[in-house]
Formats: structure tokens, sequence, C-alpha cells
């Protein structure tokens, strides 16, 4: 059980995976143990069942992604994902209004999560001192008392013991249990937005001309609680994800029949999505996934045993809807690789922990903003929220007419730019001018 040089990841998930690599560049060995069996292609499984669900990866993923693991864009084409133009090939109707179509100049990718992390498991295949062991649930932290050390992990039947142990086990997350059982309090922020996530995969008639490859109908909140999108992804299908905040969706109904999932596209601002479907070959299931609340482990806050780094999921569940999880895991393990390069000999986690939680909060605060838009959504509102709301909605509105606006709001959006890059001079005249103009009408 000699443990020198060892690194054992809880969780082979996205942020498990990208952990990975990071720390094979200065680890002897690095394990990872995931409960889920080996997958045999990209499909979806047990264990991560939000990947069921539509999963877009930001510029500030894409190329995060590209850093980490070099040629892998390229890759996801070749086995099908779709390319597109970020602001030509996006029809987006958001607060009532259709964002403008031009070409600023960058590309996205369309594609399943399962086939996204099955190209990432194929390059974490390829590292000599990755070693992935499926089916092996983690039960319980190893921990020194005398150290205040997790020291290893223990499995059904045998003790592991690391260097280092990286808990990536997602937002059900075992440190938060083992450190509620220890009695120690974690100090979280913790969001109530009951929010559900039904899907469901579409062939759609080729025949037909399409000006768009994704298209995104979102609510106009508080009066609108329910938002969709279509997107084609790989082998020419279509996914179709509906989501509904503070449980505006029947989800017992809904799960009924291939019907109830067409009726409920009727629900959606708008019939574009229903038109789509109501006729289209339905390929799977229709699958549900509640988000009854966000949750922040402000661990970065507190002190945690030595040997211990958290990542991903385990520290920061936000809301999906803006589809920035994944790229967050990625922002982090770059942080990660940024620290470890610094300083081989050693590796603080607090220090990473620290590091992460500068990446999530602003992230956290622009999403947050959005679901105080509903008066049913419960927890510690960001500061200065209702001059955020009337910012924000003036630059979804000037959005739909102005191209510096948009431009300058997609950057933010996909985590390229900070959200201050929204309050330069410029903008900010923008939106008082919109403001006092429609002030003055009748
Ligand atoms: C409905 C929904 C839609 C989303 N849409 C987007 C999107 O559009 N874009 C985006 O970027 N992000 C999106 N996200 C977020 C994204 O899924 C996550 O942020 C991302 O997957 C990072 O997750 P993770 O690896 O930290 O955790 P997870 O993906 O939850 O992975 C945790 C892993 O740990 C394993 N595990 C758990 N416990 C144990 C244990 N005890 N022992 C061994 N293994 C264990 C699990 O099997 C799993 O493989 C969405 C999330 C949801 C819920």
């Amino acid at each position: 059980m000699s443990s020198k040089n060892k690194v054992i990841i809880i969780g082979g998930g996205i942020s498990g995976k990208l952990a990975a690599r990071v720390l094979s560049d200065v680890y002897k060995e690095v394990i990872i143990l995931e409960r889920d069996s080996e997958p045999e292609g990209p499909t979806s499984r047990k264990g991560a069942p939000q990947g069921e669900h539509l999963h877009a990866l930001l510029h500030a993923g894409e190329y995060g992604l590209e850093k980490l693991f070099p040629g892998i864009t390229e890759k996801f084409y070749e086995s099908g994902a779709v390319k597109i133009n970020s602001t030509i090939d996006l029809a987006w109707f958001h607060h009532g209004a259709w964002k403008i179509r031009y070409d600023g100049g960058y590309s996205t990718t369309l594609q399943t999560r399962p086939h996204l992390e099955w190209h990432i498991e194929q390059y974490i295949k390829r590292i000599p001192n990755i070693k992935v062991r499926y089916n092996q649930v983690v039960q319980d932290f190893l921990y020194s008392e005398a150290e205040n050390r997790i020291i290893g992990v223990q499995l059904k039947n045998d003790p592991l013991l690391a260097d280092l142990v990286v808990d990536s086990s997602g937002v059900s997350s075992l440190t938060s249990n083992w450190l509620h059982k220890r009695g120690t309090h974690v100090p979280e922020e913790k969001v109530e937005i009951n929010l559900s996530y039904i899907s469901k995969q579409f062939q759609l008639d080729e025949n037909q001309e399409r000006d768009w490859k994704i298209k995104m109908i979102y609510p106009d909140p508080p009066k609108e609680k329910i938002g969709g999108t279509i997107s084609k992804i790989e082998g020419n299908h279509y996914i179709v994800t509906i989501m509904g905040y503070h449980n505006a969706v029947n989800d017992k109904e809904v799960l009924k029949d291939d019907m109830c999932f067409i009726e409920l596209s009727k629900k959606l601002p708008r019939l574009d999505i229903y038109q789509e479907i109501e006729n289209a070959a339905s390929l799977t299931k229709t699958s549900l996934y509640r988000i009854p609340h966000l949750v922040w482990r402000r661990i970065e806050k507190m002190k945690l045993p030595d040997g211990l780094l958290l990542i991903g999921d385990t520290f920061c569940r936000i809301d999906p809807v803006f589809g920035q999880g994944m790229s967050i895991a990625i922002l982090e393990a770059l942080a990660l690789q940024k620290l470890i390069h610094k300083d081989t000999r050693q590796l603080v986690p607090a220090v990473f922990h620290k590091k992460a939680a500068k990446i999530i909060a602003p992230i956290w605060n622009m999403v947050l903003t959005e679901d105080f838009r509903y008066p049913d959504t419960h927890g510690k509102k960001p500061f200065g929220l209702s001059i955020q709301l009337w910012y924000a909605k003036n630059i979804f509105l000037l959005s739909a007419q102005n191209q510096e606006v948009y431009n300058a709001f997609v950057k933010v959006m996909n985590l390229v730019n900070p959200i201050t890059s929204l309050m330069r001079p410029r903008i900010i005249k923008m939106v008082l001018n919109r403001t006092f103009t429609n002030a003055r009408k009748p």
C-alpha cells in the first residue's frame, strides 16, 4: 500500500477526467475511481444522468479543452459533431425578442454530452500514468487524525492510499456528507429554483430548409417559466430540451408518452419547436432531470483536512440553463494546471480552492440575477439585484437590435470576457438612451 506520488480521483465525470489529465503531468500515478461500468461508446450512463439533456460547450470551454487535449475539436467533427457559426446559426428568442444574426467570427460545436465525454475518455486512456478503474464505488475517506489529512479512500473491500485525493464525485459529493457526519459545518449558498429538464431526441424532416442549427426559445420572466431548445447533434439528429422553473412542468404527466412531450412544447413562448417536432420521428424515451436547488459550497472559506481537493460540481452546481458547468470545470482544470506547474514540489488544495472560487463568483452572480427574476426563487440575493436586473434586461433587448451590444454580450455569455466588459461607457450610454427613449414613449 505504498502511496508515494499517487493521486486518487473520485468520479470519472468531466471534471474528474480533466483533473486527471492535469495532475498526470506531475504525479507518477493517477487513478480514477468511477462507479459506472466502462462505456462501450458515446452513450449516456447512470452516474451522469444529466448527459441525456442538451449540453452546450461555451467558447471558453472549447478553447480550454483544446489546450488540454490538442486536436479534440477536430475529432468531434470527424465523428459527426456539428460546427456552427455562433451568431449566424443560432436563432435565439430571449425576453420576448429574437437576437440579431450576423457573422461575429466565432464558431461552436453542437454534440451530445456522451459524445463529448467519450472523446475525452479516449485521450485519457492514452496517458500512460492514468488508470481508470470502473465499477468502483468510493465509500469513505481514510483519514489521519494526527495529521488532519485525508490519506486515501475506502472501496468496498480495499483501502487505497494516496498523497492526494480529488473529489469530483458531483453534486451529491462524498466530502459534504463526510464533513457533515463529523459535525463540520460547510458554509454554502443554496438557491431554490425547482427546475425540471425534459429531453428527447428526434429525426427531423431532412428535406425542409432551416436557417438555423440551434434554436433557443427562452422565457420572458417572471410571466413565462418554460423555455426550450432544439439543437442539431451528431448523426444528423436533433435534441429537444424543455426547461421549466418553479415546478411549471408536470413531471409525471410529461413522462406518460411521446404525445405529452409534444404537447409540452406547445407551452413554450413560441411554437417554433412544436412545429418542428409535431410530425418528427422520436428516437429516444423522454428523460427527466430535476434541479431543486443550486449550491455553491464555500469550501474556500473553511479549513478542509489536508490532502483533499474539490473540483467541478462537487464545489458548485450552477443553473444549467446558461450552459456553463462544463466550461467552469475546464477553467478550473486550467487554473490547477497553472498552479502545479508554478510549484511542482507542493500543491496546496486551499490555494486552488481560492482560485476556483474566483472563477465561479462572477458566473454565479450573473446566473443568479436571472433566477431571481422569479419571485419564487429563494436564497441569498446578489448584491444590487434590482440595478443588475434592469441593466441586464436592457442588454438582452439591445442584443436584438444592436450588433455591438450583442457581440459584447456573446463574449460574456461564452466566458471569454468578464461581465465588466458590458459596462464600457459606450454600452452604458446605449442602455441609458434605450431607457429614456422608452420612458418618453406615450
Ligand atoms: C440538466 C443539466 C444540463 C446541463 N447542461 C449543461 C450545458 O449545457 N453545458 C455545460 O457546460 N454544463 C451543463 N451542465 C453541467 C454539467 O453537467 C456539469 O457541470 C459537468 O458535467 C461537471 O460535472 P462533474 O464531473 O463535476 O460531475 P458529474 O458529471 O456529476 O460526475 C460525477 C462522477 O462521479 C461518479 N461518482 C459519484 N459518486 C461516486 C463514488 N462514490 N465513487 C465513484 N464514483 C462516483 C459518477 O458516476 C460520475 O461519473 C448541465 C447539468 C445538468 C444537471
